[in-house]
């Protein structure tokens, strides 16, 4: 059986986030959790489209897992959130008007190609000194 509640613990990490965003205005988001036995994902950023979009007055709708949610660290959450939050983009038209969409991945890979060949793409080389950089400034505190 699959459910959703609202928590407003991932409404208040995620209006921390937001102000960091970057984009041109504010997205109406809907934050839900949702509460099923699996997930092929412990978070997910969907597009409200069309009608959709028109009925709900939503832009976005960002979910989390709730059995992944209840054992995650502060950290988890707050990574797990800016994830979703990167998906959304914002550019604006030469009318001036906003045009909101979905952003993919820096970096998508198998393991076992990372095990054989190590970081042997360009975004695979900024994702490893990304991970360096993070780990150095957590010995500098
Ligand atoms: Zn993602």
């Amino acid at each position: 059986m699959t459910e959703y509640r609202e928590l407003s613990e991932v409404n208040k990490i995620a209006e921390e986030l937001i102000p960091k965003m970057g984009w041109l205005d504010l997205p109406r988001i809907k934050f839900l959790v949702l509460i099923a036995d699996r997930s092929s994902y412990l978070g997910k950023c969907s597009k409200a489209t069309g009608k959709w979009r028109h009925l709900t007055n939503v832009d976005y709708v960002i979910e989390v897992w709730d059995n992944y949610w209840a054992t995650a660290t502060d950290n988890q959450k707050r990574a797990l959130l800016l994830h979703e939050l990167l998906h959304i983009t914002s550019r604006e038209k030469d009318d001036g008007t906003i045009v909101w969409g979905i952003r993919k991945h820096d970096v998508e890979e198998f393991l076992r190609v990372v095990e054989q060949y190590g970081a042997w793409s360009l975004p695979l080389e900024e994702l490893l000194k990304a991970h360096i950089e993070y780990e150095s400034s957590k010995q500098e505190i």
